[in-house]
């Protein structure tokens, strides 16, 4: 294996990047193509809601074969109002491995969040452990974690049968497929975000897709206060609407999606082909009727395979110029925000928590970083003791 290693930096080795290799590089698309679009709305003084979020809607609703798509200033809002339609009450099945957004926009409707285990090799909730919570529950929301589908059928015929509405983050998901059906259609309502780190760019945003009208409705009253047009408020709803300006950013990224996908795919194969030399390396299981849009490639690090552990290789990385993120550790029923909902044991989480990092993938990166970051991976491994004594 040191053969493919190199030495790390932590070690005394020439770093792997000098300059820096950052975690993330947001997908802009020329900003030129950015201003066209907006001109329009923008000389008519039209700067939210208007005709760019309305074609933003349907460009997506077409693409994701859903009846209804409705734009929103965040993905974290879109969450909200979505359980603000659906949830009248109780408690919330959902993961604890997910992102802090996911269960907060429980809690901000005063309902419970009951956090179920996840797998230990597709990271996603584990659906059997979610199952034993249904009693009694209101509502069950799924991650699509890192943009692979989490069984979304199973999912269905699970809250079906439990005769609770289902609602999925899919913040990571848009241009993820199910046994060929795009994420995006499956549940009561999907929710997309289109902050910088995700796939389609708007600055900020996020998009909620749904095949009923009533919460399709819902949405576009609650975004606006709950306002349907007359000024009485039906019910308390939010500000959360989408700018022209960021529907104008969001169009652009959007038509590059695909290109994007393609990009993103061909370097995580190339990942994956690089490591599978690398005892103790784990890349996210992706079932293979599942497509992913990799919105983050993440591995776990088994500590007695790999030789150390997640966090003196982070060091490692770190020391050569690579930047990762622990995605997602703590947990979020490990977070103080939550801890009031941390009721019971999730064994899994906790493990798979301080395994996961998140290696860089985005769509300037070049197969030959991926190579160096992989062999400073692999020189870790080869020289695992050494490394931990230095890393503490
Ligand atoms: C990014 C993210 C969110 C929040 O999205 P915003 O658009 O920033 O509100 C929610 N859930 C998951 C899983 C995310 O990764």
């Amino acid at each position: 294996m040191s053969a493919t290693g190199r030495r790390p930096a932590i070690l005394g080795g020439a770093a792997a990047f000098p300059d820096g290799l950052p975690f993330v590089r947001p997908p802009v698309p020329p900003l030129e193509r950015v201003t066209a679009r907006l001109a329009p709305s923008y000389e008519r003084g039209m700067l939210t809601n208007g005709p760019l979020v309305r074609e933003l809607e349907a460009r997506t609703a077409a693409r994701l074969g859903v009846a209804h798509v409705v734009a929103v200033s965040s993905c974290t809002a879109g969450l909200m109002l979505a359980f603000r339609a659906l949830v009248p009450s109780g408690r919330v099945v959902m993961p604890s491995f997910t992102f802090s957004a996911s269960a907060h926009a429980v809690a901000w409707n005063c309902l419970t969040p009951r956090f179920a285990d996840c797998e230990p090799d597709t990271f996603q909730v584990d659906l059997a452990d979610a199952a034993g919570l249904l009693d009694g529950a209101g509502a069950l929301l799924v991650t699509h974690v890192f943009g692979a589908p989490a069984r979304p059928d199973e999912v269905e015929r699970l809250a079906a049968g439990a005769g609770i509405p289902v609602i999925f983050d899919a913040a990571h998901g848009l241009g993820a497929f199910h046994c060929g059906r795009a994420i995006g259609g499956f549940g009561d309502a999907e929710v997309f975000s289109l902050t910088p780190t995700k796939l389609v760019v708007a600055g900020e945003g996020g998009l909620v897709a749904t095949n009923r009208d009533d919460v399709a409705e819902s949405l576009r009253m609650g975004r606006d206060y709950g306002n349907p047009g007359d000024y009485d408020t039906r019910f308390v709803g939010l500000n959360a609407r989408l700018s022209e300006l960021h529907a104008a950013l969001a169009l652009e990224s959007l038509a590059e999606l695909d290109d994007h996908l393609v990009t993103r795919r061909a370097l995580a194969d190339h990942y994956i082909s690089a490591l599978a030399p690398i005892p103790g390396v784990r890349v996210q299981r992706v079932d293979p009727e599942d497509v992913t849009t990799w919105k983050d490639f993440t591995v776990a690090i088994d500590p007695e395979a790999f030789g150390t552990t997640r966090d003196v290789l982070v060091r490692a990385l770190r020391t050569d110029g690579i930047d990762t993120r622990n995605y997602f550790d703590p947990p979020v029923h490990r977070q103080q925000s939550h801890a009031a909902s941390a009721d019971r044991p999730l064994p899994v989480t906790e493990r798979v928590a301080t395994e996961v990092v998140s290696l860089p993938l985005y769509r300037s990166l070049s197969p030959a970083d991926v190579d160096r970051v992989v062999a400073v991976v692999a020189g870790v491994h080869a020289e695992a003791s050494a490394v931990a004594t230095v890393a503490v």
